[in-house]
């Protein structure tokens, strides 16, 4: 079957769904607050907010007061939170659309209250402290009086107080285990000190997944809505991938040996064969470094053929030298499955040098997004319970 487009992302409706309540019944009462950041991972945040929304997630994490803005104009009336901070032309909008923010220090609380004070709005803010990621946050020592001057402010509400794990491995890291301590030690300090916090949260994907049950009363994933999972777990549990990549065959070529293959001839063609040229490139988020390493692949009807030479801006080169009767028009899939064959997103992302994350949030806004409600092909397993 011909696409109609050049190079298309599928998402699967359902597998984002069946993921959030895999991740739901997995925290148990605890609230699961998805987190649609970069365009929800690249994904479209529009569409996974809705899904959220469906299913009655009670708060929604962004990455700046523009995702926030475009998740309201699209209907979306979940509470939504800027997992991290906002410069200060951010806040108006905040204010007016009544969206939270991570606050990581006492001035920048004076500077939230002023401006609140200003607009006439109260802002919510999440206290967020620095367990050891040393990125945003106070340092714990610190997490008293913050909060504390946050409390003192009429225009400041405190939401919540959370802090954010550096491991991938969750608690199998001692890090993860440590830097819950800390937070447990600096929410027991508050609560000592009666300063109320409606919300505790600190689990990311990989904390969800290795420890039960979570700390706090919400858990924040991102990466694992979408089906992957920042380590490699030996569980029952499956998520089930929700996006797949393809590009149609616009073009095939006969090569003799020897032919030197793309930018910078960095692959030459060992025997005669035949190529395909795949309209993708590395600003559709295929890396660069995937055809420079010689480790990149595709699946043409069914079976697995190696990207080689450059991946370039535009387009990329495979070898269909060993598949019979490929065609323009075919279909090569670079993420997801085909036939029996597949290819992972970490498997890309080995390929390329890189992390999971990295390769969904690259894809470029020239992939189409194809959003369908259909099964998808992955393995089904079903939570143990
Ligand atoms: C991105 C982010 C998450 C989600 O992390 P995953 O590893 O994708 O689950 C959670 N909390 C904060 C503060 C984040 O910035």
């Amino acid at each position: 079957m011909t696409s109609r487009h050049r190079a298309w992302a599928g998402i699967h409706l359902n597998a984002f769904r069946k993921n959030l309540q895999l991740i739901q019944k997995l925290v148990g009462e605890a609230e699961v607050w998805p987190v649609l950041k970069a365009n929800a991972y690249g994904h479209g945040a529009r569409q996974m907010a809705k899904i959220c929304q469906e299913l009655c997630a009670a708060r929604l994490g962004v990455g700046d007061s523009g995702e926030a803005l475009e998740l309201r104009e699209a209907g979306i009336e979940t509470p939504l939170l800027v997992l991290g901070t906002a410069i200060d032309s951010e806040i108006p909008d905040l204010l007016e659309h009544d969206i939270e923010v991570g606050l990581h220090s006492e001035s920048r609380a004076l500077t939230l209250a002023e401006m609140a004070r200003k607009s006439g709005k109260p802002l919510g803010v999440h206290l967020k402290v620095d367990t050891g990621m040393t990125r945003l946050g106070v340092l714990p020592e610190a997490a008293l009086r913050v909060a504390r001057a946050v409390v003192a402010e009429p225009f400041l509400e405190l939401r919540g107080l959370m802090t954010h794990h550096a491991s991938p491995n969750g608690f199998r890291s001692t890090t993860t285990r440590e830097q819950e301590t800390q937070f447990k030690n600096t929410v027991a300090e508050l609560q000592d000190a009666q300063v109320p916090i409606p919300c505790i949260h600190s689990a990311n994907s990989a904390a969800i997944f290795t420890g039960s049950p979570p700390f706090g009363n919400a858990v924040r994933p991102g990466i694992a809505l979408y089906g992957v999972l920042p380590l490699s777990l030996d569980t029952d549990l499956r998520l089930e991938p929700v996006l797949s990549l393809h590009a149609q065959v616009v073009f095939l070529k006969d090569v003799p040996a020897s032919a030197s293959v793309g930018y910078g001839g960095l692959w030459k063609s060992p025997r005669p064969t035949r190529l395909a040229v795949l309209p993708i490139g590395y600003n559709d988020g295929l890396p660069y470094r995937l055809g420079a390493q010689g480790r990149g692949w595709a699946l043409v009807q069914g079976v697995r053929c190696p990207i080689v030479g450059a991946v370039s801006m535009d387009y990329c080169t495979i070898d269909v030298g060993h598949v019979p009767g490929v065609d323009i028009g075919d279909t090569a899939t670079l993420l997801g499955k085909d036939g029996e064959e597949s290819l992972t997103i970490q498997e890309l992302a080995d390929a390329a040098g890189t992390i999971p994350y990295e390769i969904t949030c690259s894809l470029g806004s020239r992939v189409q997004r194809i959003y369908s409600d259909s099964e998808t092909q992955a393995p089904k397993l079903s939570l143990s319970e």
